[in-house]
């Protein structure tokens, strides 16, 4: 049975949630909101059957991709909907002309992250746009394999860390499942997430519209963070916006400056195409230095693929404006493919504060905030002492 020692060991995939027929096992968020595996000694028959499907325990050889393209949608309108160049929808679009499903991440109605499928066109809407929280995938692998018995056709999206426990759960390959995995930072914990909403409702005192964490008004690199609100008469009209660029918004410094990553972030096994996906995706940061004209600060995506550098789908081609571009550049422009983020200094005191003395996420980073100067500033004044000392 599954026992997990030191958080860093469990990417929250709900792999072996699903995979255990006795209901022995469950998904719990902890302390910090990141949902934990549970074992009821008294159901569990120790199959071994959770440690089978868990990707940490069966990790995957690191690949290099093949091949590397900077793309993006001709509809200006898909693009800017999509956080990067819009090349997801392209994809999951011709998934569902042939018949298959799409799944990926969306909001539910209190706006929590979780993974849906949809067979619609309309609805391809709800998975575009990054959404920064842990996207749950609770009972979503099972209903996937269930499709894919069926013979349909089946598009998975999702961090490197939620393919590698679909294909672990799966334990086999089917032609008809492609999967997609993005260049990931790290994933933050979807209790801040709620606690952050739920200070910026009591703020602005009216339901929530709309969230779009990567808003392009502004240009694709220095975006907003952007929050409609629908009126108090509970029309869905937009009354007040919240508009912050991406630098001056608490929640994303909290998530860019690696407050509130989910522990297995930062000793990620899955970076270095260890996730497993056909295809990886991403922003193409970095572009404007191989390629000024391509970047027209709308968006770009990166393509990597695994397979046969000539294999670059033909609709990707038609429907997108593309150039190839190095390997070795794109991962040197983008190092979360590589590179895990450490956990930032005050990661321990900023739960502490919001958990123990239900300060709220604003008051609590800036006291994380004025430690810090406080440590900067004595740490200055050390080496100046020491300076003065050699002196
Ligand atoms: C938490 C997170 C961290 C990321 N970190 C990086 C990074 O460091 N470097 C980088 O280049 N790119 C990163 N990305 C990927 C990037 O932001 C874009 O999502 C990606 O380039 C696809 O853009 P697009 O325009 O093709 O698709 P879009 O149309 O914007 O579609 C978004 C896709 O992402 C999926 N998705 C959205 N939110 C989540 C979520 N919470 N969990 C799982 N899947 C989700 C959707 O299902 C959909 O497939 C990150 C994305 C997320 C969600
Ligand atoms: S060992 Fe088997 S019964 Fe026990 S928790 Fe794991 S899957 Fe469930
Ligand atoms: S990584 Fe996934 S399968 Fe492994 S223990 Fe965590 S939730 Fe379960
Ligand atoms: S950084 Fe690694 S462990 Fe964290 S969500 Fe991304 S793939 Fe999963």
């Amino acid at each position: 049975m599954i026992t997990i020692k030191e958080k860093k060991d469990c990417c929250g995939c709900s792999a072996c949630a699903t995979i255990c027929t006795h209901h022995a096992l469950i998904m719990k968020a902890d302390k910090s909101g990141f949902l934990y595996p549970v074992v009821n000694k008294k159901k569990c028959t120790n199959c071994g059957l959770c440690e089978k499907v868990c990707p940490i325990l069966h990790e995957n050889e690191k690949r290099t991709p093949t091949y590397s393209y900077a793309i993006k949608n001709n509809d200006d309108e898909i693009r800017k909907k999509s956080s990067s160049g819009g090349l997801f929808p392209i994809i999951a679009e011709k998934t569902i002309e042939a018949g298959g499903i799409v799944y990926g991440a969306s909001f539910d109605k209190q706006w929590n992250v979780k993974h849906i499928g949809i067979t619609r066109k309309e609805d391809l809407h709800l998975l575009q746009g990054s959404k920064y929280v842990q996207s749950n995938t609770v009972g979503i692998y099972k209903d996937i394999k269930q499709k894919l018995q069926e013979g349909i056709n089946v598009l998975f999206t999702g961090t490197p860390c939620q393919v590698a426990g679909l294909n672990c759960y799966l334990q086999k390959k089917y032609k008809n499942l492609t999967t997609i995995d993005f260049i990931c930072h790290g994933v933050p914990s979807p209790k801040i997430w709620n606690d952050y909403l739920s200070e910026v409702i009591s703020l602005y005192k009216l339901p929530i519209a709309n969230i779009d964490f990567r808003n392009k008004k502004t240009g694709w690199k220095d975006y907003n963070f952007v929050i409609n609100f629908v009126d108090s008469s509970g029309v869905c009209k937009k009354t007040a916006d919240m508009v912050c660029q991406h630098q001056d918004n608490i929640y994303m410094k909290l998530f860019l400056d690696n407050y509130i990553l989910r522990p297995s972030c930062h000793s990620c096994r899955f970076r270095n195409g260890k996730g497993g996906s056909n295809y990886t995706l991403g922003d193409y940061w970095g572009i404007q230095n191989y390629n000024v004209e391509f970047d027209d600060d709308r968006g770009i995506s990166l393509f990597l693929g695994y397979d046969n550098p000539n294999s670059i789908p033909l609709y990707i081609r038609q429907h997108c404006t593309s150039i190839e571009t190095p390997v070795e550049f794109a991962i040197k422009a983008n190092p979360s493919f590589s590179k895990d983020w450490p956990q930032n200094r005050y990661y321990q005191l900023f739960f502490f504060l919001h958990n123990n003395f239900s300060l709220n996420i604003k008051n609590s980073f800036s006291i994380c905030l004025n430690i810090n100067k406080i440590a900067n500033r004595l740490s200055s004044l050390k080496a100046l002492n020491s300076i003065r000392k050699r002196g």
